[in-house]
């Protein structure tokens, strides 16, 4: 019995659904299919969804997952080190974070 569901594999969740579209498009720029599911589960106002309502992102192949967790640890690779300034805010963040902590943009590159 084929079932497609079996060969999708999740990838990564998070509540903030700006970094699972994030995770996505890093994955769509590397050659590999994703998918974000429950992204509308999560946008509940105000209060932090449950953890089984996290939006989450799956890749369509099973023989892509190796390739998508170095892509993603890559993209959210936790840099300790020099602190950096916001491209947004102008504040400036600890090194080890990839977003800043006054108001949530992603650091650049
Ligand atoms: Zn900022």
């Amino acid at each position: 019995m084929r079932c497609a569901a079996r060969t999708l594999k999740r990838i990564y969740s998070s509540h903030n659904l700006a970094a699972v579209h994030h995770a996505r498009n890093r994955l769509e720029t590397g050659g590999i299919r994703a998918v974000v599911k429950n992204e509308f589960l999560s946008s509940a106002m105000g209060d932090l969804p449950p953890a089984e309502c996290q939006a989450e992102v799956w890749v369509l192949s099973e023989k892509d997952f190796q390739a998508a967790e170095t892509i993603l640890q890559n993209a959210f690779s936790l840099k300790s080190g020099e602190p950096w300034k916001c491209h947004s805010c102008g504040e400036t963040c600890e090194g080890q974070f990839t977003q800043c902590w006054r108001c949530g943009a992603y650091r650049a590159g």
